[in-house]
């Protein structure tokens, strides 16, 4: 089933998610659904505040990146109550985007190389390394449930430059071919 995503400004986006447990109710259902949500939507990844749970929870699938990066060919993750360990290296740009944020991309810049603790989806428990664009990857959808976006990672400038777009976004006034929630339409209602 594919959920609509939740547009910037809406206040989910800007909390941290909390850790769940085992028996999450219809924790394999909701994952199925947020690949299903992702793959419609194009996108590489999906946190769960995105589809409005305050929870520590997102899904990967990379390969679209195969083409530049082969060892991305079959990177298909889920990640639950992921904790970053450590980020190092030097710090780079690579253009990023976000389902919550249609029509906007920016230059972002990241450590190269990450170290995360996690559970996958069968609850096996994880302490692994990623670099490069799979580290930025998982290091845009840990932002997710730290309640961090992209859009903050910019300078002034950008920011300001970006404004009135991004609080057109709230408001619904942009072209996008997936459902999407738009924060500013719901409290009219
Ligand atoms: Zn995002």
């Amino acid at each position: 089933m594919k959920l609509p995503i939740i547009a910037y400004g809406d206040p989910v986006l800007k909390r941290k998610g909390i850790a769940i447990e085992k028996d999450y109710p219809d924790l394999q259902a909701l994952i199925a659904n947020m690949f299903e949500t992702m793959y419609a939507a194009h996108g590489v990844g999906l946190a769960a505040p995105q589809i409005g749970l305050s929870i520590r929870l997102f899904v990967i699938d990379a390969s679209p990146f195969a083409d530049d990066e082969p060892t991305l060919n079959d990177f298909k993750k889920v990640f639950i109550n992921a904790e970053m360990l450590d980020e190092h290296g030097e710090k780079w740009q690579f253009n990023e985007g976000c389902l919550s944020i249609p029509e906007i991309r920016e230059d972002v810049s990241r450590y190269p190389d990450i170290r995360i603790h996690y559970f996958d989806e069968n609850w096996t428990e994880h302490e692994e390394s990623f670099t490069g664009l799979a580290a930025r990857i998982v290091q845009h959808e840990y932002d997710h449930i730290e309640g961090k976006l992209f859009t903050e990672k910019l300078s002034p400038l950008r920011k300001a430059m970006i404004k009135s777009k991004l609080d057109a976004i709230s408001r619904g006034q942009v072209d996008v071919e997936y459902k999407m929630k738009f924060p500013a339409l719901k409290k009219k209602r």
